[in-house]
């Protein structure tokens, strides 16, 4: 793999070189080739990546191939004058055989300097959000001409409150136009952003460490014995395509499944006891949609890739980030939406805020009405039933309804010996 593949103007191929850039990094990978397509880009990634050529590499490719120089054509936004000046230089060393100009707009300094820079024909602006609505103001800069859009950590320029500049600064700018938004983290106010102002995005994601910015999250605080009745009342409320449920234990797995099972809802489960055979039944059965729903541990899951999951349910936290990323990389699959809802007691509370802190913001806690959170841990086979009641008597909405509903078997005396207590 080297930077050939991407059929690079020689006069690029000089800068690369000069820099001694040999393989490209994986957002390289994924992005030069979106970027020189057209396509509108969100990339989830993190300075040190080498993000910054992953996006001046095809820019550069566009202004070289096609249309006048000496007139503006990309606007790099960023929010601080060190990132600007980074890339800026970024830009000249890369493309040091091109003649393409650059300049670096930041406040703080005289502006003067910028205003003749920028009247002498520069074809790409890398700027701070505040002097350049300044400028633009002065009618100094003139950006109707853009044709690619950056906007380097926005989620940084979010938190120092340039949003309404950022929007001030779009406004200005062509309809028609390739636009590139990059961010470490996807808060949801970054995500409603990149909704307005990406047309029909590739998202790209390096690393696993950050989970897709396609997926929202939704907490839902609540005592270890009422999951499965909590799990039961929210599928019957909520409109879902393929569910699917993940728990900590395979014991768990096949305790829950026979629960929901019990309460009319078609469902199969994977955990790691399972002879091929088994799991290939149940692989095919949720794929075909025969189980909407399937109950599953972390590692059986592994490579799960239907793509009518809507859902994921973290009926038990994971152990880990990496484990959550993988669980509710099941959803939101390919350009679709999708939902992680997770069941937190409060021994479940750190690591719900250890992944608030990766996404970058609080998640939202969410409550169902009409749900007994006071109910008692049950101290017999009494105890679920007696919770489960009020559930069982509504039938599950048709999506999830198991042919021939079955009785809740005599044995599911484990269903109450889960209480106050983790069972592995
Ligand atoms: P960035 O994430 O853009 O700030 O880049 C981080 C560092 O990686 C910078 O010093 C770049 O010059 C360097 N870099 C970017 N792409 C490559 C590459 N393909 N090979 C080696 N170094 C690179």
């Amino acid at each position: 793999m080297s930077f050939k593949q991407f059929n690079l103007h020689p006069q690029i191929e000089v800068g690369i070189q000069s820099l001694g850039y040999k393989m490209p990094t994986p957002i390289q990978l994924q992005s030069i080739p979106a970027i020189l397509k057209g396509r509108d880009v969100m990339g989830l990634a993190q300075t040190g990546t080498g993000k910054t050529a992953a996006f001046v590499l095809p820019i550069m490719q566009r202004l070289l191939m096609s249309g006048p120089r000496k007139k503006t054509r990309a606007l790099i936004v960023a929010p601080t004058r060190e990132l600007a000046e980074q890339i800026h230089e970024s830009i000249y060393e890369l493309g040091r055989a091109t003649k393409l100009k650059s300049i670096a707009v930041y406040g703080g300094v005289n502006k003067n300097p910028q205003i003749q820079k920028l009247r002498s024909g520069v074809e790409i602006i890398v700027s701070c959000p505040g002097r350049l609505v300044d400028l633009l103001e002065q009618r100094a800069a003139d950006l109707s001409g853009i044709e690619v859009l950056v906007l380097d950590e926005a989620d940084r320029m979010f938190d120092m409150g340039f949003l309404p500049d950022i929007r001030k600064i779009t406004k200005q700018l062509p309809e028609k136009r390739q636009t590139l938004l990059f961010s470490a983290t996807m808060p949801s106010d970054i995500r409603g952003l990149a909704r307005e102002i990406l047309h029909d995005p590739v998202t790209l994601r390096i690393g696993e460490d950050a989970p897709a910015a396609t997926v929202s999250h939704a907490l839902y605080p609540v005592e270890q014995h009422l999951k499965t009745t909590l799990l039961i009342k929210l599928l019957q409320q909520t409109n879902t395509d393929s569910v699917l449920v993940f728990t900590r234990t395979k014991h768990r797995t096949t305790k829950v499944a026979r629960q929901m099972k019990t309460a009319g809802f078609a469902v199969t489960s994977l955990q790691g006891n399972l002879s091929q055979n088994q799991r290939q039944t149940a692989l095919s059965g949720f794929r075909n949609g025969k189980y909407r729903i399937m109950i599953a541990t972390d590692i059986a899951a592994r490579g799960i890739d239907v793509n009518s999951i809507s859902h994921v349910v973290n009926y038990d936290m994971p152990n880990t980030i990496e484990d959550y990323t993988h669980r509710i990389g099941r959803t939101g699959r390919a350009d679709k939406t999708g939902n992680a809802f997770s069941f937190v007691t409060p021994q479940e509370r750190d690591m719900a805020g250890a992944i608030e802190h990766i996404l970058g913001e609080q998640i939202e806690q969410r409550t169902l009405q009409d749900f007994d959170y006071t109910l008692p841990a049950p101290t017999g086979n009494e105890g679920f039933r007696r919770s489960m009641s009020s559930f069982t008597r509504r039938k599950p909405p048709e999506q999830f309804r198991s042919a021939t509903p079955q009785k809740e078997p005599a044995s599911s005396r484990m269903v109450s010996r889960a209480s106050g207590r983790r069972s592995r």
